[in-house]
């Protein structure tokens, strides 16, 4: 397969106003096609600044980063991205979102741009807010949209940047069961950042544990063995724990 990616002894130090910020040091794990893997850590233990650095956003001072055996130098249409603030553009519909990647690199094989936005929008249940602007949408609309827009140039790799974090409690959880079904039909590696033990436990095969920063990988931790997941199951609660002892005093 050709969608691996590999982080190998990744460092980034920024030049920061007051001097150098060292956000990531030495972090060193790897996503398999089709899997669905979470990083997760405190805030400023430099998820995002890893993420970016997958996305080819922002370069790392050391080490390096990988997409199935090429360096990542910039972002490119093997990776989807979703961000928090779902950045839709206003002046265009759902569905003029949707269009956007593919206006430049056209639809996948055996399809048309029209075919391939109805069938982006209907895998996010998206189908009759086609024609509404994103000011009209409720925000886990928004973020559906976000998904769909993402999934339009149908790329191998999902890269997702706490993406939930603005969705109150009961749309989150249907959001997680969504986006689950998506990655099941679609197949695709899905790399996701968030501060949400519970919603890493939720959601991933693996969990990447950062420390605090500068952030390095603590530990990487199986998700609990069944799907759908049950929250209040034995093995929820000791995934989570195993997670949770990371982060308490
Ligand atoms: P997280 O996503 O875990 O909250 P970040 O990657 O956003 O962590 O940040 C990690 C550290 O890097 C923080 O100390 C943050 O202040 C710093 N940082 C992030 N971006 C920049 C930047 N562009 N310039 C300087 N420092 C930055």
């Amino acid at each position: 397969m050709t969608d691996t990616i590999r982080l190998a002894g990744v460092g980034k130090t920024y030049d920061g106003e007051h001097g150098p910020v060292r956000a990531i040091r030495h972090v060193s794990f790897a996503v398999d096609p089709g899997e669905f893997v979470t990083v997760v850590g405190p805030s400023g233990s430099g998820k995002s600044t890893a993420f970016r650095i997958i996305a080819g956003l922002e370069t790392a001072t050391e080490g390096a980063v990988e997409v199935g055996d090429e360096p990542v130098t910039g972002p490119g249409p093997d990776r989807g991205m979703v961000f928090q603030d779902d950045a839709l553009f206003p002046w265009r519909t759902v569905a003029g979102n949707v269009r956007y990647g593919l206006e430049e690199v056209g639809p996948p094989p055996d399809t048309t741009v029209g075919g391939r936005v109805d069938h982006c929008l209907s895998l996010v249940g998206l189908a009759d807010a086609a024609d509404q602007y994103p000011r009209e949408l409720s925000g886990g609309m928004r973020q559906r949209a976000g998904i769909a827009r993402a999934l339009a140039v149908d790329p191998p790799i999902l890269l997702m940047d706490e993406p939930f974090a603005s969705v109150d409690a009961r749309t989150k959880a249907t959001l997680h069961r969504e986006l689950l079904s998506i990655w099941q039909e679609t197949q695709k590696t899905i790399l996701f950042v968030t501060h949400d033990i519970e919603e890493a436990v939720y959601l991933s095969d693996r969990i990447v544990v950062f420390s605090e920063g500068p952030g390095t990988v603590v530990d990487v931790i199986d998700g609990p063995p069944d799907r759908p997941r049950d929250k209040t199951s034995e093995a929820f609660r000791e995934t989570k724990g195993a997670v949770l002892s990371y982060f308490e005093e």
